[in-house]
């Protein structure tokens, strides 16, 4: 439903106003053990959160049971995994590349299966423990299967929450669904965050590497090609989310996600970039205590975090030697050259369709500086300009969250292109 009229982004300053008032019911339930060993489905499976997810699993394959396993188009590296890890099932996205998958586990007797259907089938298998770690939009119909099948649902896909955030967290209440944090940052938080007495807390605070520019000059930053803009200084991660790093909306799409993971308002969520990633975030109490969770920048920590939920797992990551790191040190993000923080907190703020736009028009901006269309400013003043020629829209169901989606993915792509 249109409300007409537009949302005027970038023209409100910020609330100086902080709400100390935090919702009670937080869609992270609590612990109730789960049975080993434990089925699991990896959705993303071939990519680096999926990857490393696996690379958990195989150092303690007794403990493990594969149901599914899927890929957008990487039928090799999939029917590869699949072998390995004695998968039930594979399900390629891509139909164009069925055969490839269906060639390469011939014989195996493991299922197979390919579109985007077969992603969500797949997801309502029954299973102990799903990973969510497709990248983007694409990844929000097999989440939410998860979501409404009730289960356990480890959480890398952070922009199926920024999109649907609203239905997502409808969705976990009505079905008593549990979500474990997956992002590093939300790791930390779930980690240090006194669910219990919810009330004691005042804020939360995001740390941001500050990404590959953090020290250029806006001048430089305009014609950075993708290859500087992938190397990130501390964490090894997939194109997207590498791209969002640099242009801090990845930081930006955090904000959205623990406000929706732990209630908060937006009000309540800090940002300060600490370059060196080693307190990957933290929770400021009342009493004006700051507790943080710290660590070598490896995601095999938060996935283990989750993967031995409610216990705890070994993890083979490099230990934090904090006697040669010497220095930690923070600084406040630069709102001029990384105006993408702004956009994420007005369209959090603005609320119905805004994130959904948000992300639509990243995602198609992201795309198109890594075909080497658009240049790096341009990604995130893609996604303002289509902010701010959309409509306000209120979001109801999931087919509504599509449309939008769809509707901002051709106007960015008109508006980026000029
Ligand atoms: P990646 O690009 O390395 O892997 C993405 C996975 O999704 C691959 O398995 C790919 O085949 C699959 N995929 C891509 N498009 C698809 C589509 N249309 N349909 C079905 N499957 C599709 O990405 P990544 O870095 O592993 O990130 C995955 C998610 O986790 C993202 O939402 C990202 O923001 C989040 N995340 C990643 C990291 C990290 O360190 N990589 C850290 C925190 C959060
Ligand atoms: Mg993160």
């Amino acid at each position: 439903m249109s409300l007409g009229g537009s949302i005027q982004f970038g023209r409100r300053r910020p609330s100086k106003k902080r709400s100390r008032t935090l919702m009670t019911i937080s869609p992270l339930r609590h612990p109730a053990a789960l049975p080993e060993p434990r089925r699991i489905s990896v959705f993303g499976a071939t990519g680096s959160v999926g990857s490393s997810t696996l690379d958990l699993i195989g150092r303690s394959p007794e403990r493990y049971r594969i149901e599914a396993l899927t890929a957008c188009r990487n039928a090799g590296l999939l029917a590869e995994q699949a072998r390995r890890f004695g998968a039930r099932l594979a399900v390629i996205a891509d139909p164009g590349a069925y055969k490839a998958l269906r060639h390469a586990l011939s014989g195996t007797g493991i299922e197979i299966a390919a579109g985007p259907e077969a992603l969500v089938e797949a997801a309502e298998r029954s299973v102990d423990w799903t990973m969510a770690a497709i990248v983007g939009a694409a990844g929000v119909p097999a989440t939410m299967a998860a979501v409404r099948r009730g289960g356990v649902v480890a959480f890398a896909n952070k922009e199926t929450l920024v999109c649907a955030g609203e239905l997502m967290a409808r969705e976990i209440a009505r079905h008593g669904a549990t979500l474990l944090p997956v992002d590093s940052e939300h790791s930390a938080i779930f980690q240090v965050l006194d669910m219990r007495n919810r009330s004691s807390v005042d804020r939360i605070i995001l740390t941001a590497s500050g990404g590959p520019f953090r020290q250029a000059d806006l001048a430089s930053m305009r014609t950075v090609a993708p290859e500087a803009a992938l190397a990130h200084p501390t964490w090894q991660m997939g194109a997207k989310i590498s791209i969002d790093s640099a242009t801090m909306m990845n930081k930006g799409l955090e904000i959205i996600e623990a406000h929706y993971l732990f209630q908060l308002p937006e009000e309540s969520i800090e940002i300060v970039v600490h370059p060196q990633s080693v307190i990957h975030s933290m929770v400021a109490y009342v009493d004006g205590s700051i507790l943080a969770q710290l660590g070598t920048p490896d995601m095999r920590t938060p996935i283990a975090v989750a993967l031995a939920w409610p216990d705890r797992m070994a993890a083979p990551v490099e230990r934090l030697d904090l006697a040669r790191v010497q220095t930690l040190t923070f600084e406040e993000p630069d709102p001029v050259r990384f105006p993408a923080l702004r956009l994420a907190r007005e369209a959090l703020r603005a609320g119905g369709g805004a994130p959904t736009i948000l992300n639509a028009a990243n995602e198609v901006a992201v795309r198109l500086f890594l075909d080497r269309r658009i240049g790096f400013l341009d990604i995130v003043e893609t996604v303002e300009r289509t902010l701010q020629a959309m409509p306000h829209r209120t979001i109801e169901s999931l087919e509504q969250v599509f449309d939008l989606d769809s509707e901002a993915r051709r106007l960015a792509e008109q508006l980026a292109i000029r």
